[in-house]
């Protein structure tokens, strides 16, 4: 593929600017690699619509009637700092009050890649879930937070935070009763082991 041949260029260039020499026997094939990994794995969000992958299920009137919330915890975020082109990675946890649709974990997680896996700032990330999922599912309202690790703070060692949770609101679950009802669910969630499996393991 011409764009991964280019990429290889560029990675080989890069080697050899900072003083490597590329034709090493342990770096013969990290330019071809590592411009895969760019096309393939990490910028693949890119090329999916989110709306192509994304699918909902209605569900009956009576759930309508109350204001129940449904909470996802734990969906896998990895992404790469805009700023720095280094990964950030930990979980996003959805929260939603459905208005009549409701929506699998697989798709959930599926949406969360496609966004991630661009370019991205947390704060962006956090916000174009919570848009998409506001716009697609309709609920009643919708919560986003996401925690994560910056790897640039921590291989640069900047004293900043490298450890960053975002949050993002729509709808009716933008006011301070609903955030804290949300996060005290999530923190209920934290660390329980379901089935006796360890579901960060999986
Ligand atoms: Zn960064």
């Amino acid at each position: 593929m011409e764009v991964i041949k280019r990429i290889e260029e560029i990675f080989k260039e890069l080697l050899t600017l900072v003083g490597e020499d590329p034709g090493r026997e342990g770096l013969i094939e990290t330019p071809s690699r590592v411009a895969r990994m760019w096309v393939e794995e990490l910028t693949t969000g890119y090329k999916v619509d989110p709306n192509d992958i994304f699918k909902y299920f209605n569900i009956a009137d009576d759930y309508e009637k109350h204001d129940d919330l449904v909470i996802v915890r734990d969906v896998p975020l990895r992404s790469l700092c805009e700023h720095h082109l280094l990964p950030f990675f930990g979980y996003i946890h959805i929260a939603y009050v459905p208005n009549g649709r409701i929506v699998g974990f697989s798709k959930l997680a599926r949406v969360v890649d496609v966004f991630s896996r661009r370019l991205q700032v947390q704060e962006r990330l956090t916000n174009e879930v919570a848009d998409f999922m506001f716009g697609k599912l309709t609920p009643k309202g919708v919560m986003v937070i996401a925690e994560a690790y910056h790897t640039c703070t921590i291989v640069r060692g900047v004293k900043e935070p490298m450890y960053m949770v975002t949050r993002a609101a729509r709808g009716s679950l933008s006011n301070e009763n609903s955030r804290i009802e949300v996060l005290a669910l999530l923190n209920l969630a934290k660390g329980k082991q379901v089935l006796n499996i360890d579901l960060r393991s999986i």
